[in-house]
């Protein structure tokens, strides 16, 4: 059977943007993904929750989508959220594992900014025993860290070995030639706090359902 490459992009999407959407649709067309899900993540009641409920989150996810057929959406950390448990990617990561062995490849796309942040999440080093990493670029974010023990981590797993990534299951971190967009969700909700239009930053659907439903404050 062919090997499939999965790829699998988390964030909290409140909202979704042109920043997630484009560097992805490039990345896919770089590497050769055939397709990409998009996986909102759970925080629990007890760390600083998204302004929009998960609900509307998944409602501007689906809006997005509507015209770039190589999204869908992954449910796991939302369907299986347990109410005090943050969704570590780490978990997610094994239970796809559980369910699809591993012989698959598995992949996990990242922004520059996720990539420097990496050494604070849960079992970090162990994230390339289950998949590849996929990072993309982003403005405002050095290309290189200072952290030492990330430095050498990167060093010992980057490839710039397209076909490596689709032979090998796991292993490699890949830096991808995506477009910059210099988009965050933090500036849209602060922005459309202040009354002013972030139109241009995210998929119309998404800017009306918005406007609809007064989310940040619009
Ligand atoms: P916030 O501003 O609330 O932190 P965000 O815009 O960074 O949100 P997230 O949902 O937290 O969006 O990000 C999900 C993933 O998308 C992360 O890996 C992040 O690095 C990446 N990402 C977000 N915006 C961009 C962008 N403009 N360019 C490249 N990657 C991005």
């Amino acid at each position: 059977m062919a090997k499939v490459l999965t790829a699998l992009f988390g964030g909290t999407f409140d909202p979704i943007h042109y920043g997630h959407l484009l560097p992805a649709i490039a990345l896919a067309k770089e590497i050769k993904l055939a397709h990409i899900s998009l996986l909102p993540n759970h925080i629990p009641p007890h760390k600083p929750q998204p302004e929009a409920t998960t609900s509307q989150r998944l409602a501007m996810l689906r809006l997005a989508i509507e015209n770039y057929p190589i999204f869908s959406i992954d449910m796991r950390e939302i369907t299986k959220a347990k109410l005090d448990k943050p969704s570590y990617t780490i978990d997610t990561l094994k239970a796809w594992r559980n369910e699809n062995g591993n012989s698959q490849g598995l992949a996990f796309i990242l922004g520059q900014d996720s990539l420097l942040n990496l050494p604070t999440w849960h079992n970090w080093q162990t994230l390339l025993d289950y998949c590849h990493l996929l990072i993309c670029r982003r403005p405002g974010y050095a290309d290189n860290t200072n952290d030492p023990f990330l430095k050498k981590w990167i060093k010992r797993h980057q490839t710039n070995d397209i076909a490596l990534l689709h032979q090998n299951s796991n292993g490699s971190i890949y830096f991808a030639n995506t477009p910059l967009e210099d988009i965050s969700a933090t500036e849209i909700r602060q922005q459309i706090s202040s009354k002013k239009s972030c139109e241009t930053l995210l998929p119309a659907k998404v800017w009306q359902y918005i406007q609809i439903h007064h989310l940040y404050g619009a």
